[in-house]
């Protein structure tokens, strides 16, 4: 199993739901099986009582799942039909952990965030990703980098890299380059959340770079040389009149084959272009 780990940093409402979707998107049209998950780190067991004037609709799924909006834009770009267990929220985590140890399960040890909690978020995402028979799981973690909500998923996502080999893992970051009153580029955001990034020991493979413009040569060639990544992995993420034309964005930017290189998955397409 390949997973595309997706954070966000700077803000929330940067555009991690459309990037992840997107991403899907091009891995499914070069010929792979795509799945997603999202990670929501608030403590509800799902967004089904959240007001929607704070969260927005609540999205329903097939099975009456009431999850969060994200998966009706991965379930649309994947063209693909998602469960209640592709959201994964502290809520359900916690409430499985808790009944486990009701049951005596953990044979008397001290209940903690680490290993018990990380360990329950792990397992989760591999059962998901597993019954799903997907070549690639992608996995947005919802919030910002830097919420005390989100430090157990982050937690659990730092292990996993740990334990899978390096080449079925990747982490991309989507961060915002915002413009000063000169109506240059600024990447400081950028550097700092990738910063936060690496102090929570995750190191970005991928930056995908929300701006209001295309990126320019010198902001990209800066934000590589800063956040220590190369410059084909800085995509630029500009706003789109249509959400609908981000995935073609994104592969003119060459990001899914920039993730099939780093994934070791390039052999399954070379076979399938001389075929
Ligand atoms: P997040 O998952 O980070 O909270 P979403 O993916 O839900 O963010 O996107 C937030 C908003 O930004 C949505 O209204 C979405 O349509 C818009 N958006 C995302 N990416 C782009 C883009 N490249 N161009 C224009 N709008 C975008």
């Amino acid at each position: 199993m390949k997973y595309i780990i997706v954070t966000g940093g700077v803000m929330s409402g940067l555009g991690k739901g459309i990037t992840t979707a997107s991403v899907g998107r091009n891995l499914k049209n070069k010929g792979y099986k795509v799945t997603a998950i999202k990670i929501d780190p608030y403590i509800n067991i799902d967004a089904g009582t959240m007001s929607p004037y704070q969260h927005g609709e609540v999205y329903v799924l097939k099975d009456g799942g009431e999850v969060d909006l994200d998966l009706g834009n991965y379930e649309r770009f994947l063209d693909t039909e998602l469960t209640r267990d592709h959201n994964l929220t502290t809520g359900k985590i916690y409430q499985t952990v808790i009944d486990k140890e009701r049951k005596g399960e953990y044979l008397g040890k001290t209940v903690q965030i680490i290993p018990h909690i990380t360990n329950e978020i792990k397992g989760r995402i591999r059962r998901i990703a597993a019954k799903s028979g997907a070549d690639v799981c992608l996995i947005e973690v919802g919030g910002t980098v830097g919420d005390i909500e989100s430090m157990p998923f982050l937690e659990a996502v730092r292990q996993m890299y740990r334990e899978e080999a390096p080449e079925n893992i990747a982490f991309l970051h989507v961060t915002l380059v915002p413009i000063d009153s000169q109506g240059d580029q600024k990447t400081k955001p950028t550097q700092h959340s990738v910063k936060e990034l690496r102090e929570l020991g995750l190191t970005p493979h991928v930056i995908v770079a929300r701006c209001k413009k295309a990126l320019t040569e010198s902001t990209r060639s800066k934000i590589a040389l800063f956040c220590d990544v190369p410059v084909e992995a800085v995509i630029s993420a500009h706003d789109s009149a249509d959400i609908y034309e981000v995935p073609l964005q994104l592969e003119n930017e060459g990001l899914s084959n920039f993730l099939l290189k780093k994934l070791l998955l390039e052999s399954k397409l070379e076979v399938e272009d001389t075929s």
